[in-house]
This record gives structure tokens, C-alpha cells and sequence, in this order.
């Protein structure tokens, strides 16, 4: 079952009119939410982007804080696997023509399903993944997590072609982050992550990191990454709801450090599962 506009339906049952602005221009935002024990993992944090997202492009909130996290409770109840993604998207509806500025009145069409939740195993921590750089050509407001995922979709593409995982974004020379991830450096002990912007999305899981890194006294600086320090670090990691903490092992075909996961990804992989099962506990 899916959540559709006020309603749950079959998946083969929902139908979104050809002219929804999702459809035609990408005009919408979302949010994927990680679940795990049927329990959505920083649901408020996740709320709180799509209401900046909503606002960021001028779409009004359909819902209050309190009924999303209803809706997508009663997403994750529908569904037989207890570790789940809900991926949930609002765009700005269907106006029943082709035209570019905002329909009056707007309708939005909200839309909720949940899939299996697969993270990295065990094995994947210790391997570790490959990736590309990349020149950034998105927009100039990455912090907004749209519809309009064309770039990640070339992006991505260009790496699965090339036997990678993600690719490594950098803008005028400074690190960004990936195509659906945020990216960390480490380099002499000491974990590196971009400042927020609006070049890069504000990842729930960076921010997480960060709060670990606080918490646990690990060293940690906030600040604009150079790509040469890409380039030299001793460690690098992608992180996403989905893909958690995964250190990427090599970057254009050259070893990243050691050319295996390091012992600050171990660190904060462990700390990030404690926290994980701590959460699940209460
Ligand atoms: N950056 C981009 C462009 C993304 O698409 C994503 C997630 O899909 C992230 C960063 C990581 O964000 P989060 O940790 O909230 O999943």
C-alpha cells in the first residue's frame, strides 16, 4: 500500500495525473527517512528539512509536524519489513495544463511509500567503495532537497558505468559533497567536513556525525575542504540515511590513504550504532 493524497492504495492503484508538476518540471520536494524495528530513525529532524524544503520553494505545508509523523507511522505499519526507507514527496500538484508559474489555488499531491531498508553490511564497511570526482553543475541550491534530480541521476550513472559507488563533487575547486551523500575527510587524526551552504544538502546523517564527534571528543573541524586535501586524505566517507557511515577507499583509481577503511570510520561507525540501538532502546 501507498499513501496518496489522503488516501492508502494498492501500489498498481495509484494513479497521478500526467500533468502533475512533479512530472513535468521536477516541481516538488522529498525526504527519504531510514526505519529501523518499524521505528522512523530523526523523524523530527527529517520533518523539520521538508518544512524548509516546502518553504524554500514557496508550496505551502500541507500538514503539520504532528500529522506527517502520523502519516508516515502509518506507512511504516502497512508494510511487512521492519527495517524500512519511506520515501515521501510533495510536489505542486496537477493544474490540468503545461505553464510555469504556480497554479491558483494549488492542490499539492503528497506521496508516501516504504521499501525494504538495506544498509551497508558488514562486509561492505570492511571493503569499502570506490568513487569519481566531479565537476558540481547542479544548481545553486543544493540545500534544497528537490525533485530535480537529473544531475544525480547522470551523475550516478557515470559511476555504476565505471564500477563506483558514488562520485565526489567539487565546485571551483572546493569539495561539495556527493551526488546523494554527504562527504568527510579525515586527515591527521582529525575528521573534515564542508561547511553548510547553499552548495550542498544538509545531510541528517552529517549532522548526526558531527553531534558524535562533539559528544565523544573525537577532533573535528568544520571549514572548506580544498580538493587537493580530497585528494591527500587519509580517509574519506560518504554518509546518507541509507549508506550510514561507508568509507570510500578509492577515489579516480587512486588508494584514499591506506587504500582501505580507516580506524576513524571504524570509530564513528561504532558510535553511530551504539547510538542507533540506544534511540531503538527508549
Ligand atoms: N546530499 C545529497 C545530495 C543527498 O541526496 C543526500 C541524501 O540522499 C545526502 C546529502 C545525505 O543526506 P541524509 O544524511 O539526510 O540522508
Amino acid at each position: 500500500m501507498i499513501y496518496l493524497n489522503g488516501e492508502f492504495v494498492a501500489y498498481q492503484d495509484a494513479k497521478i495525473s500526467a500533468f502533475d508538476r512533479g512530472c513535468l518540471f521536477g516541481d516538488g520536494v522529498y525526504e527519504v527517512i531510514p526505519v529501523y524495528s518499524r521505528r522512523p530513525f530523526r523523524l523530527a529532524e527529517h520533518v523539520t528539512r521538508l518544512e524548509a524544503s516546502l518553504a524554500a520553494i514557496g508550496l505551502d505545508n500541507p500538514h503539520p509536524a504532528d500529522e506527517w509523523i502520523r502519516l508516515i507511522e502509518a506507512v511504516i505499519a502497512q508494510q511487512t519489513f521492519d527495517d524500512q526507507s519511506v520515501y515521501l514527496h510533495v510536489t505542486r500538484g496537477a493544474a490540468g495544463y503545461r505553464d510555469f508559474p504556480f497554479p491558483q489555488p494549488t492542490q499539492p499531491t503528497v506521496l508516501i511509500f516504504s521499501t525494504e531498508l538495506v544498509t551497508p553490511d558488514a562486509a561492505q564497511k570492511a571493503a569499502g567503495v570506490r568513487a569519481l570526482s566531479h565537476a558540481d553543475f547542479r544548481w545553486l541550491r543544493c540545500d534544497i532537497k528537490s525533485l530535480n534530480l537529473l544531475p544525480t541521476v547522470l551523475m550516478r550513472e557515470h559511476a555504476r558505468r565505471a564500477g563506483c559507488t558514488e562520485v565526489v563533487l567539487f565546485r571551483d575547486g572546493w569539495l561539495s559533497e556527493g551526488a546523494a551523500s554527504n562527504i568527510f575527510v579525515v586527515k591527521d587524526g582529525v575528521v573534515l567536513a564542508p561547511p553548510k551552504s547553499q552548495l550542498m544538502l544538509p545531510g541528517i546523517t552529517y549532522d548526526l556525525v558531527l553531534e558524535l564527534c562533539v559528544a565523544h571528543g573525537v577532533a573535528h573541524a568544520v571549514r572548506p575542504i580544498a580538493e587537493p586535501e580530497v585528494r591527500e586524505a587519509d580517509e574519506l566517507w560518504m554518509t546518507s540515511s541509507t549508506k550510514e557511515i561507508l568509507p570510500i577507499v578509492e577515489l579516480d583509481g587512486q588508494a584514499v590513504g591506506a587504500g582501505r577503511p580507516g580506524p576513524l570510520a571504524a570509530q564513528l561507525d561504532t558510535l553511530y550504532q551504539d547510538f542507533k540501538a540506544r534511540i531503538m532502546r527508549q
